[in-house]
């Protein structure tokens, strides 16, 4: 198991956001946790992270138990957060963007920009707008540089926060048909989604959490049967 995340509990101050949530994710696997406004998806994602420590419980990553383990070590060891709303620097280039993705990994200039090549493989949209400041970009081409910028420190686990956030259906497809591509690579791809449709199309496993509890999981295709799902998340239809 790459990732395995037992019984953990998570608060800021008095609020508790997550309550003894239990999840796994196998090398290679797409898994989608799906859940509502608020029910403590990014909290759960940035403990991954590191950004939120646990009051109990415990996380393990490739091996090795993280569960106090500093964020940039977390990064060191292989495990990269693309943020909920992209959060990328909007003066700075797109080939800045992506190369800030690689500070803690001190590549030399050859690496450096074949690392920067490999993002633009992956997204050629962003090869021809290398040198554009990135607030020029567009919403959907802002979230594939935040999934480079992230894929920049060669991660072994990518965690994705509402890639979906904002975007219009046609360029959600997009984003998603490039989750499917970076699957396809051998990444592991570890995704909240508030739009739970095109999440679980893509995953092979996902959880549902509700007010920091998992409540159900099963693979992609079952959940997208689930009546439960489907009238929660997934608009009723
Ligand atoms: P969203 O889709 O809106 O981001 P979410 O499922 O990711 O929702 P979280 O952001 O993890 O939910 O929030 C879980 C709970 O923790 C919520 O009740 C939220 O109000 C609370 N919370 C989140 N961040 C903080 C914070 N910095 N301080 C206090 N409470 C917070």
């Amino acid at each position: 198991m790459l990732l395995e995340i037992q019984d953990i509990s998570l608060f800021y101050g008095p609020i508790q956001a997550v309550s003894g949530a239990s999840i796994h994710v196998a090398e290679g696997e797409i898994v989608a946790i799906v859940g509502a406004n608020g029910a403590g998806k990014s909290t759960l994602l940035k403990a991954i992270a590191g950004l939120v420590p646990p009051k109990s419980g415990s996380i393990r990553f490739n091996g090795q138990d993280i569960t106090t383990l500093a964020a940039h070590r977390r990064v060191s060891a292989g495990i990269a957060l693309c943020p909920e709303g992209r959060q990328v620097f909007p003066d700075q280039t797109v080939a800045d963007n992506l190369e800030l993705g690689a500070y803690a990994l001190n590549l030399s200039a050859a690496d450096l920009s074949a690392a920067i090549e490999e993002q633009f493989d992956i997204f050629p949209r962003l090869r021809e707008r290398r040198a554009q400041p990135a607030v020029t970009l567009s919403g959907g081409e802002q979230q594939m540089l935040a999934i480079g910028r992230a894929l920049m420190s060669r991660p072994k686990l990518l965690l994705m926060d509402e890639p979906s956030l904002g975007l219009a259906p046609l360029i959600i497809k997009d984003i998603f048909a490039a989750i499917r591509r970076l699957r396809e690579r051998g990444m592991t791809i570890l995704l909240v989604e508030q739009m739970a449709n095109q999440a679980l199309r893509a995953a092979d496993r996902a959880y549902v959490i509700e007010t920091g509890r998992i409540t159900l999981t099963g693979t992609g295709r079952e959940m997208l049967a689930s009546p439960e799902v489907r009238a929660a998340y997934l608009g009723g239809g």
